[in-house]
């Protein structure tokens, strides 16, 4: 005897602002959404303190406590919220297979993909002791508190030039790390560094330590990797800009993807080429990367799903 699986209309998985916004609007059009949060339930914005871009809070609000009030507000329409992680996923039918902590497949008319990205750290210690207090892999959303402070930002790619020429409008003074002695970011951005005053470029140089008080940043310790010499600048904010890595590993097989693994939808569309198979947030965006663009792809790809089982129906 075969045990009968579990079979859903739509299963969404991951649960940061992109999730949670697939499920309120899945939810309210009756697809009866199950979603399997993944490993940090909240996402990204679990690890932020304050957000003071996020529409509709006007006096800010704490990362951890947006991403409890988005789960209230997908659990209010009678989301199915489990705790959990895919393991797997097999998208070779009509009807695909997701396979939950291992163990337990569900089968799912359409499969919402909100499984985010993961910014890449240095791996220092004191980075990581200091995280959530001066440092920060997120200039948009952190650069403000560092207003008229002297910071650091290490990377030299397209979004460590952005978002260097961003805090550049804040901030006092931003030193640019740069662990080369050349930038990977495109002429254009490099340009437009290299043109600001209050940027200075630090070429061949690496991050040795975050230095700090014990409650927040207090500078970092560089090294030239040319000639060994060492220095401390003295900052309040060390901003991580070396790359992200989108969570798609397990979609490999079945998904396009870039050379990073950012998921290739449809244009202007959340759809993949599987039928059925839906991708929002950070999963599919490696340009935006904002808790609301995120939103607002998990919303598209909610009404897509909506759209695809009702247009299923009549086949
Ligand atoms: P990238 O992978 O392009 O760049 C990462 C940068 O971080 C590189 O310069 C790399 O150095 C550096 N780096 C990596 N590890 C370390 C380390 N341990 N210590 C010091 N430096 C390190 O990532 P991005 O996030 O910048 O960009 C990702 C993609 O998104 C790119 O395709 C980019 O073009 C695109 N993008 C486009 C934007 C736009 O068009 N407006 C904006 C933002 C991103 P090295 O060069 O030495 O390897």
């Amino acid at each position: 005897m075969t045990e009968e699986l579990e079979h859903v209309k739509c299963l969404i998985i991951g649960s940061g602002p992109a999730g949670y916004t697939a499920a309120i609007y899945a939810a309210r059009a009756d697809l009866k959404p199950v979603m399997i949060t993944g490993m940090q339930m909240g996402g990204q914005l679990t690890q932020t303190t304050d957000v003071e871009n996020f529409p509709g809070y006007p006096g800010g609000v704490m990362g951890p406590d947006m991403m409890e009030d988005f789960r209230k507000q997908a659990e209010r329409f009678g989301t199915d919220i489990r705790f959990g992680y895919v393991s797997a996923v097999d998208f070779s039918g009509p009807v695909h297979k997701v396979v939950v902590d291992d163990v337990k497949t569900i089968l799912a008319d359409t499969v919402i993909i909100s499984t985010g990205a993961s910014a890449k750290y240095l791996g220092l210690e004191s980075e990581q002791k200091y995280n959530g207090f001066g440092v920060s892999a997120c200039a948009v959303c952190d650069g403000f508190f560092f207003k008229n402070q002297d910071v650091a930002i290490v990377g030299a790619g397209d979004t460590a030039a952005e978002e260097a020429t961003y805090l550049s409008k804040l901030c006092n003074k931003v030193y640019m790390l740069v662990r080369r002695d050349e930038f990977r970011a495109s002429k254009a951005m490099v340009k437009r560094v290299l043109n600001t005053p209050n940027i200075e470029v630090l070429y061949n140089t690496e991050t040795k330590e975050i230095l700090g008080d014990n409650k927040a940043v207090t500078g970092v310790r560089v090294v030239n990797n040319q000639t060994q010499e060492e220095r401390d600048l003295a900052v309040t904010g060390f901003f991580v800009a070396i790359g992200h890595k989108p969570n798609t590993d397990i979609f490999r097989d079945w998904l396009d993807m870039d050379e990073t693994g950012y998921i290739i939808t449809n244009p202007d569309s959340t759809s993949t080429k599987i039928p059925g198979v839906f991708v929002s947030g950070d999963a599919q965006d490696k340009i935006f990367r904002q808790a609301i663009t995120a939103a607002g792809t998990g919303c598209m790809a909610a009404l897509e799903a909506e759209r695809y089982l009702a247009a299923k129906e009549y086949e």
